[in-house]
């Protein structure tokens, strides 16, 4: 076993989106951290920056975009592709989403063929527009 799996923060607070997404993360060989609400988000910020951050929009306690401002005044995680993650896409919020600091946009409920592919994806390209 790999001791360098690439750590992903996956913040979502419902459990079912959670189960979900971790399941298909951790089958296809990533280390999961999850947070639930913001104020598990703002404690992760504390820590070691992860590979990749998939980032629920709408949380307990903040707006997900609020979180990926906070994200990107850290400067060990400044570098780190957020990928945004909604239920209820609208016109113009993928624009307003990357416009935040995200990097990409998955909607809900993830298509289970692809999720895995558009992570490995992300990691491989690294922020939009390159890192800064
Ligand atoms: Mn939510």
């Amino acid at each position: 076993m790999s001791d360098r799996k690439p750590l992903i923060l996956l913040v979502e607070d419902n459990e079912q989106n959670l189960e979900l997404a971790t399941y298909l993360l951790e089958e296809a060989g990533y280390e999961v951290a999850p947070a639930r609400d913001a104020r598990s988000v703002r404690a992760a910020f504390d820590g070691p920056a992860p590979s990749l951050v998939l980032m629920d929009m709408h949380l307990p306690g903040s707006d997900g975009l609020n979180l990926v401002r906070e994200l990107r005044t850290r400067p060990d995680w400044k570098a780190v592709p957020v990928i945004a993650l909604t239920a209820h896409a609208m016109r113009g919020d993928r624009e307003r989403f990357l416009a935040g600091g995200c990097d990409d946009y998955i909607a809900k409920p993830v298509d289970t063929a692809s999720f895995a592919r558009q992570i490995a994806e992300r990691l491989r390209a690294g922020r939009a527009g390159g890192t800064p």
